[in-house]
């Protein structure tokens, strides 16, 4: 089958043997797969990851162990799956917190082959069927909704809250779109970016805007999330954050950033850090429309395309793009 390979370095198109699901596991036929910026890291060298790329997707149920037919329940289902395959046997996992498994594999991100394939083999315990209704441009931002509305988990709105969202790229604007649907909960939701396109989308949904370029009144919110995906977005976090204040963050990226942390001490900060989140809850909240992500999406490729795609991904003003093995070439 064709995959998308990160071989250390960068992204190459190759053809390798297909998968087989193993105990627990079911093999799922790739419907349609976005690019992500952890993607685009990972092809820098974040985390140091070699294999299939891809973790954002949906497919379509299609074998069992070693060949055989998969358990009736999910034949032929249209699933979501999670990113976290955890052991579920260590005290971890027994907590609840298999996200945080520490023998865990990741699709696509850490020591297991993704998405952007024709095929992929999952566990069972990570897969969400999906509402017909859903069409599979929706249901391919269930991953990334999901850590977006993960934002807010840690978090308590309160009426008199002014929140800021730092960063307008994929995952800036999916959490926008979520706080815009929180709008009503709080005295101030600002989204500031650097792309007037991109924070239009924003605005359409009823979220104030503003330009980083623009933005001069950057201090006194009580909560902050940075998404900017750069070093530099933790820095303008800090100082807009008020004395007391909280700050999510969601960056990850390939490097060290070189930051001065005395504000988080001298300003008594609450800083949270939030990666992946809840799906049933990503798939009711695009399900009844309180999120619609297609908005966001700039371009779609097939899978004999994807080394076009992943390029295109990684430039400027390109939002999300995906990848659809079922598409012709
Ligand atoms: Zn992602
Ligand atoms: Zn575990």
């Amino acid at each position: 089958m064709k995959a998308l390979l990160c071989p250390g370095e960068g992204v190459q198109l190759v053809d390798r043997p297909e998968p087989r699901a193993g105990a627990g596991e079911v093999v799922l036929a790739v419907r349609s797969a976005g690019i992500c910026n952890t993607d685009l890291e990972l092809a820098r060298g974040y985390m140091g990851f070699r294999g299939v790329l891809g973790h954002e997707f949906v497919g379509d149920v299609v074998e069992g162990p070693g060949g055989s037919r998969p358990p009736a329940k999910w034949a032929g289902r249209r699933v979501a799956a999670e990113i976290n395959c955890a052991c579920r046997g260590c005290p971890v996992c027994s907590q609840g917190h298999g996200n945080h498994c520490p023998t865990r594999t990741v699709l696509g991100i850490l020591g297991r082959d993704g998405a952007l394939a024709e095929r992929i083999a999952v566990p069972l315990s990570t897969l969400h069927a999906l509402p017909d209704a859903l069409e599979d441009e929706q249901a391919v931002f269930v991953e990334p909704l999901a850590a977006a509305l993960h934002a807010f988990d840690e978090v308590e709105l309160a009426r008199k809250d002014r929140v800021l969202l730092l960063g307008d790229g994929k995952l800036g604007l999916l959490i926008g779109l979520a706080l815009a649907d929180r709008r009503d909960q709080v005295a101030r939701a600002l989204a500031v970016g650097r792309h007037r396109e991109k924070l239009a989308i924003l605005a359409a949904r009823g979220l104030e805007v503003a330009l980083e370029q623009e933005f001069d009144e950057p201090a006194g919110f009580d909560l902050v999330i940075e998404a900017t995906g750069s070093p530099h977005g933790l820095t303008s976090a800090l100082k807009a954050v008020r004395p007391l204040g909280t700050l999510v963050l969601k960056s990850t990226y390939a490097g060290d950033a070189s930051v001065d942390l005395a504000p988080i001490v001298v300003n008594e900060l609450r800083v949270v850090g939030s990666r992946c989140g809840d799906f049933p809850r990503a798939i009711a909240a695009l399900a009844r429309g309180q999120v619609d992500p297609r908005p966001l999406i700039s371009e779609r490729f097939s899978l004999e395309d994807a080394e076009r795609a992943f390029a295109r991904a990684g430039e400027p003003g390109v939002i999300k793009v995906l990848v659809d093995p079922l598409r012709a070439g």
